[in-house]
């Protein structure tokens, strides 16, 4: 019998949750144990950002640190050694051909991929691919990407997309308030994955909040890939629903056993 993989996106917040033992990071280590574990994984990434559609090809992907030097050395020294699928890349690249997708072996795993994964893998014994979030792009055009990955699903390749539905990193240090933006744009985008309205999320930036919300398309973007994975039928199963002031950490999933 084959497995379905599930869609899954995730609020991957500070990379502090990598090493910290924090709701999020709880929630993403249960999460895993919801379904049968992966032959692969297909990490959409914020932090993977590039011109034209690009999979990463290598057998081993190294561990990138990409974040500022302001945190602890025990998050610089933190590896994520799990094994590439060069095949699967290939795969995936012939699948995407109508998006000219490129392989790529100067790209590893980033924060956005690793800090959510050794929560749900620790043993980092499941190979992961990164595709890259094309710049180029509309909504629209990441949505049909999204679409033609969805069948991976059927060969049990899980398709992670990590980003933040909230992300302003500007009202996160400026205050300790919660403004009602930030579940009002949060509760909008669960509840479209929850009523199949995918074109109003395409459509988010039209939103009077839109702008405060997600004011950084590549942490918003990912949304549109679990969303475009969804099969026919399927509810989202609605996890994390964590929110400080301009980041909401909320992940939901097509896919799960009720
Ligand atoms: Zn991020």
């Amino acid at each position: 019998m084959s497995l379905r993989a599930p869609a899954l996106f995730v609020g991957h917040g500070s990379p502090m949750n990598a090493i910290e033992d924090t709701p999020s990071a709880r929630g993403w280590a249960k999460i895993a144990t919801r379904f049968a574990r992966p032959r692969a994984i297909l990490c959409i990434s914020a932090h993977w950002v590039t011109e034209g559609v690009a999979i990463t090809a290598n057998a081993h992907p190294s561990t990138i640190h990409d974040f500022g030097r302001g945190f602890p050395q025990a998050l610089f020294d933190v590896q994520y050694p799990a094994p590439g699928d060069p095949d699967l890349a290939q795969q995936i690249s012939a699948r995407l051909a109508a998006f000219a997708a490129r392989l790529d072996n100067s790209w590893g795993l980033d924060h956005g991929a690793w800090s959510v994964l050794r929560r749900m893998y620790p043993a980092a014994d499941v190979p992961v691919l990164q595709l890259s979030l094309d710049i180029r792009r509309t909504p629209q055009q990441h949505y049909e990407i999204a679409k033609a990955l969805a069948p991976l699903r059927d060969e049990n390749v899980l398709i992670l997309a990590a980003g933040n539905i909230v992300h302003n990193l500007p009202a996160f240090f400026r205050t300790r308030e919660l403004a009602p933006w930030v579940k009002a744009f949060d509760d909008f985008v669960t509840q479209a994955a929850a009523s199949g309205e995918d074109e109003s999320v395409l459509n988010y930036a039209a939103r009077a909040d839109a702008r405060e919300a997600a004011p950084d398309w590549e942490h918003f973007f990912p949304v549109f890939y679990a969303l475009g994975a969804r099969r026919d039928g399927e509810m989202p199963y609605i996890f994390n629903q964590h929110y400080e002031p301009g980041i909401s950490m909320t992940g939901f999933a097509y896919g799960l056993a009720a």
